[in-house]
């Protein structure tokens, strides 16, 4: 892997996906009215990009999780945007969440990103909620018995921070597909070689859904250092060699991290990938940039 920017760039003039490329993006929740507002201006800039679907996360507690709910909604009804739903196993009965799907179900929310989600006081020892689905394939398949949902699931190229081996945690990413999963998409990494191998590993084990790469895009390097040890995602030195002191200098940390955002969707395209996940972070400057070195366009 490359260290220096201006050949991460004439590398670009040979990317050129043939057929447009498959994305969707990612949102979180709205904590506050200022926060509302700017995830509304990032939806409807980013909406005519088209994006197969959107994604938007889901909290521990009650009033997140409203939040959740409302978000979906109103993308749902107020948008040309097919929501997909996050939904945890996390502090609910099975009946509770089930009802929950219910709902998302009559109001027309037909996709489901179906996880097991970690306690909020949470310290490596997970207890399923009493009365709850214990892991992630057991609330796929109750999802399914609810009604025919689409459902993605989450995959982690660098193996979940819990899985007892990298072996046993493509085993469990097996059972959810075999529960109904029809998508995975992996947790953020950088080293793009680590994903080719990783999906290499679960095609091996019989899996054969797509596991669409998570892309994030990097708006805040020291959130982001603090966020990858929690999730267990190794940095590069390139990348830190790139962004470490950035932060002090936005305009030049955006285009950093575009750059490293493209380059690794490259790499993944030349490998034939050609679904991408972009954690938008709520913000649409990124995503537009990236998207657009991508080829693709607003679509009226
Ligand atoms: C794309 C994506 C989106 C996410 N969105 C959210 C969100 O909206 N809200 C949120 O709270 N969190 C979210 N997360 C984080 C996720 O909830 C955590 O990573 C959580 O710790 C694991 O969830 P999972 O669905 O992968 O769990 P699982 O697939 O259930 O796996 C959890 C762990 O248990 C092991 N395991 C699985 N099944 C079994 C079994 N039967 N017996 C023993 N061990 C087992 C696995 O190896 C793994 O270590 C997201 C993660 C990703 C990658």
């Amino acid at each position: 892997m490359t260290t220096n920017k201006t050949a991460l760039l004439s590398r670009l003039e040979n990317f050129n996906p043939s057929n447009r490329l498959h994305i969707s993006f990612e949102f979180f929740p709205p904590k506050s009215e200022a926060m509302e507002a700017s995830l509304w201006n990032t939806i409807k800039i980013l909406e005519p990009l088209k994006p197969d679907f959107v994604s938007v996360t889901y909290g521990a507690g009650g009033t997140t999780r409203d939040r959740t709910h409302n978000t979906v909604k109103r993308i749902k009804e107020e948008t040309t945007l097919i929501p997909a739903a996050h939904l945890t196993c996390v502090n609910a009965t099975t009946e509770e969440i089930n009802q929950v799907a219910r709902d998302y179900w009559d109001a027309g929310v037909k996709h489901i990103v179906a996880l097991r989600g970690d306690v909020p006081e949470h310290n490596g020892n997970y207890k399923p909620y009493p009365g709850g689905y214990a892991y992630a394939s057991d609330l796929v398949s109750g999802l399914k018995d609810v009604a025919d949902f689409e459902i993605s699931v989450a995959a982690y190229p660098e193996t979940h921070p819990e899985a007892q081996s990298p072996e046993k945690d493509i085993d469990y990413l097996k059972q959810k597909v075999d529960a109904g999963a029809s998508r995975a998409i992996t947790q953020f990494f950088l080293n793009a070689d680590t994903y080719l191998s990783f999906s290499d590993k679960c095609l091996d084990k019989g899996i054969s859904v797509p596991i669409v790469p998570g892309i994030i895009l990097i708006n805040n390097f020291e959130q982001f250092k603090k966020f990858s040890k929690m999730c267990g995602t190794e940095i590069p030195k390139w990348v830190t060699d790139l962004l470490d002191g950035q932060d002090n200098n936005p305009t030049n940390r955006d285009m950093i991290s575009a750059i490293i955002a493209v380059e690794q969707c490259r790499i993944l395209n030349e490998a034939g990938i050609k679904n991408f996940h972009f954690y938008t972070l709520n913000k649409p400057d990124l995503a537009m940039t990236i998207c657009h070195i991508l080829g693709i366009r607003p679509q009226n």
